[in-house]
């Protein structure tokens, strides 16, 4: 059953389907977006089309991820449950095929502290999940581990994921990651990018945790 508030959620990840979608960073039905409700989820469904989604196609998924009413959730269900298993905080996960992320990760690579703001994901890197089929709880584990600390990770050969306290929350941080993707690739056509040292990250996650709210220090 439905909460009073999941009427606006439902219509929340409709208009996060559509977001992704005009933003090119899903393609057809590639990708797909999840969100806490109760003890369970709500989840886009297998093969949703931003054209043609609706809140009623929204799937509920009961904790053990069993279908509550009607639909087919998306394939990547495991690991829209299994971030949100894993981590209380998180609220939202936006799972996405856009093009630059896609492109580091199949270098298997993690994206590393070539600019200041890889710190908003938590730490200084965002890793890189080893490889597994679509679909499976293995690529679900592989997902959690990438997570660990962090608010996004890109998937082997495949996309990347972005989690946040809601959805608004995960969008920013998946243009953020799409944005320094494309930024790090572009470097490295022109050469090695420098890596910015640990220390400095630290300081950056200090300042970033005042940015937006209060003036900062010279
Ligand atoms: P779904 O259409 O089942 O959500 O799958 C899309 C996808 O990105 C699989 O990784
Ligand atoms: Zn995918």
């Amino acid at each position: 059953m439905d909460k009073p508030d999941d009427r606006a959620l439902r219509q929340a990840l409709v208009d996060t389907v559509a977001r992704l979608d005009a933003a090119g960073y899903n393609h057809g039905t590639s990708g797909n977006v999840s969100c806490r409700s109760g003890a369970g989820l709500l989840i886009s469904p297998t093969g949703a089309n931003a054209a043609t989604l609706t809140a009623d196609r929204i799937v509920r998924l009961a904790p053990d991820g069993s279908v509550v009413g009607d639909g087919v959730p998306s394939s990547e269900w495991h690991m829209h449950r299994a971030i949100l298993n894993a981590y209380p905080a998180v609220d939202a996960v936006i799972h996405t095929h856009a093009d630059c992320c896609v492109a580091l990760s199949c270098l298997q690579r993690p994206l590393p502290a070539f600019h200041y703001m890889i710190a908003a994901f938590g730490g200084a890197d965002v890793r890189c999940a080893p490889y597994a089929t679509f679909g499976t709880a293995a690529l679900a584990d592989n997902a959690v581990e990438a997570l660990r600390d962090r608010r996004a990770c890109l998937l082997s050969n495949h996309g990347m994921i972005a989690v946040g306290a809601s959805l608004e929350a995960a969008l920013n941080l998946t243009i953020k990651l799409e944005t320094l993707a494309r930024q790090y690739l572009l470097a490295c056509q022109a050469g090695s990018p420098v890596i910015l040292p640990d220390a400095e990250i630290a300081r950056v996650l200090e300042r970033y945790s005042g940015y937006g709210r209060t003036r900062l220090s010279g």
